[in-house]
């Protein structure tokens, strides 16, 4: 595998809870839970671009440049088929204003006063009017 330097998340273990909220928006399925912690499973299943990042209630995503294996698209594409009946690598998020699941309806991420989550489609106007 080719080094290159590159952007990568970066994970601090010290403010990560292991909610796992920062698995599902990960694409490329690059992150998993491990011993209650989140941990980046392979450096080329991950693309750097730090999606994972906004929803992470702790602020223990980051993404840094550094020395890494090269992003493998085609390594992605492997993964996904291995982990597709993997529950672990897809928590289901649920609104956090009516608890419809992202299996019902789809969801958005938002922030607000440090805090993260998820709300539905329906609900996003009413965060908006109030
Ligand atoms: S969202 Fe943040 S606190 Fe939760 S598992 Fe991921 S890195 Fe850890």
């Amino acid at each position: 595998m080719a080094k290159v330097t590159r952007k990568i998340v970066k994970i601090n273990d010290e403010l990560c809870t292991g909610c796992g909220k920062c698995v599902s928006p990960c694409a490329e399925g690059a992150i998993e839970i491990y011993n209650g912690k989140a941990r980046v499973l392979r450096e080329e299943l991950c693309d750097g671009a730090g999606y994972c990042l906004g929803v992470c209630p702790t602020g223990a995503l980051t993404t840094e440049e550094r020395i890494s294996d090269d992003f493998d698209e085609r390594a992605v594409e492997e993964h996904k088929r291995a982990i597709a009946n993997r529950p672990e690598f897809h928590h289901i998020m649920k609104c956090s204003l009516c608890g419809v699941t992202e299996n019902d309806r789809p969801l958005l991420p938002i922030k607000s006063k440090g805090e993260s989550d998820w709300v539905c489609v329906h609900c996003i106007p009413r965060l908006i009017h109030s």
